[in-house]
């Protein structure tokens, strides 16, 4: 019969020697593969016991930044959201109030910032359109949950802590290229 692919095998119907009715060869073998990786090093590890290290360039959830003073750095330009494919990120822009300087940077600050951890895709390009080095990636993960909306990022999950010491190190992320990158004005983005 004509075959529509070279694909096809064809199938041998001739009778099993003795060895191979009594199956122990297969078995030996199978058994060797096994054994070999046996002593090989684990590919995997026991989660959540045991937590791998990322690299310092991983690509995970969130953080929102704050300036030297524990001010929020994010001025709801919008930039992110403009930037981000899958269309994760919303906010709703405020004015700044009097007295309210030691908490805003500039005069015009996100009074909602979500993001859909959902959507998001992880990119990076929020963190790249930023004019104000105030949204990076970093090397926590989003933890998973049954329900939907807990995947929705506010800002009590987004921006880091007042605390100094609880501050989130996004230094390994600021190579000399990166910055170099974000003072180019070439891109609309850093003018
Ligand atoms: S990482 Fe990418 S997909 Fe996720 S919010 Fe940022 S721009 Fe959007
Ligand atoms: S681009 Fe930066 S400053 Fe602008 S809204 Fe996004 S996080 Fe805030």
């Amino acid at each position: 019969m004509q075959t529509l692919t070279n694909r096809s095998k064809m199938v041998s119907n001739k009778k099993m020697t003795f060895m191979e009715r009594i199956y122990l060869p297969a078995i030996f073998k199978g058994m060797s593969i096994t054994l070999k990786h046996f002593f090989k090093k684990k590919a995997t590890i026991s989660y959540p016991e045991q937590i791998r290290e990322f690299s310092k360039v991983y690509r995970g959830r969130h953080v929102l930044k704050r300036d030297e003073e524990g001010r929020e750095r994010c001025t709801a330009c919008g930039l992110c959201a403009v930037a981000c494919p899958a269309e994760a990120i919303t906010m709703i822009a405020a004015e700044r109030k009097p007295g309210e300087e030691h908490l805003y940077r500039e005069e015009k600050y996100a009074e909602v910032y979500e993001i859909n951890m959902l959507r998001c895709i992880f990119c990076g390009d929020c963190e790249e359109a930023c004019p104000k080095e105030a949204i990076f990636l970093t090397d926590r993960i989003v933890k998973s949950d049954y329900e939907r909306l807990p995947f929705v990022y506010g800002k009590s999950l987004l921006v880091e802590p007042v605390d100094p010491n609880l501050r989130i190190d996004i230094s390994g992320r600021q190579t000399e290229n990166v910055l170099q990158f974000k003072q180019n004005k070439r891109f609309a983005h850093n003018r």
